[in-house]
C-alpha cells in the first residue's frame, strides 16, 4: 500500500521499461546458470546505471525487468561508477518495516510506501560465488525495491 506525494519527478529514459508495462508486472525467473547472456545482462543493466549515474547520488539500483529481462538480476550502486551485481537474491531475514518515500525509474513520481531497514540476503555472484550480505538502512530500501521488481511489484503499489 502506498501512495504518490509528488507527480512528474522523473522523465522516462531511453532503454529503461516504463508503467505500465507487462514485464514490469511478471515474475521473473531464477538464473539456471551463469552464461554468457546473464553476464549480457549484467553488463546492460551496469551500462545504463552508468548513464543515470551523478556522483553525488547515494542510492541507485536497477533491476533486470526494468531493462526487459525477466530475470532474477539486480544491480545496485556501491560507489560512483562502480555496482554490485547479485544473481537470484534471496531474503533470509527482514526488520523494521517503516515508511518511506521512494522514486523508482520505471515509475514516474514519488511515492510514500512501507520498506524494510534491515535485510539479510542470500546471492550469487556473476563468477557464481555464494553470498550472504546484511543491508541496513537505505541501501536495504533499495534493495526491497529491487527485490520487488524481481516480483513484479512496483513502488506504486
Ligand atoms: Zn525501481
Amino acid at each position: 500500500m502506498s501512495f504518490q506525494i509528488i507527480a512528474n519527478f522523473r522523465k522516462p529514459r531511453k532503454g529503461i521499461l516504463q508503467e505500465p508495462n507487462t514485464i514490469l508486472r511478471t515474475i521473473c525467473t531464477p538464473v539456471k546458470e551463469i552464461d554468457k547472456s546473464t553476464k549480457e545482462i549484467a553488463k546492460k543493466l551496469i551500462d545504463i546505471m552508468h548513464e543515470v549515474d551523478r556522483p553525488y547520488k547515494i542510492w541507485l539500483g536497477m533491476a533486470a525487468p526494468q531493462i526487459g529481462c525477466n530475470q532474477r538480476i539486480i544491480a545496485i550502486k556501491k560507489s560512483y561508477h562502480d555496482y554490485l551485481i547479485m544473481v537470484n537474491p534471496e531474503i533470509m531475514e527482514q526488520k523494521f518495516l517503516l515508511p518511506t518515500i521512494t522514486g523508482c525509474y520505471s515509475v514516474s513520481g514519488l511515492y510514500l510506501t512501507n520498506s524494510h531497514y534491515y535485510f539479510k540476503i542470500k546471492y550469487l555472484t556473476l563468477d557464481g560465488e555464494n553470498k550472504t550480505e546484511i543491508f541496513i538502512g537505505g541501501s536495504a530500501v533499495l534493495l526491497q525495491q529491487e527485490i520487488d521488481h524481481l516480483n513484479g511489484k512496483l513502488i506504486c503499489d
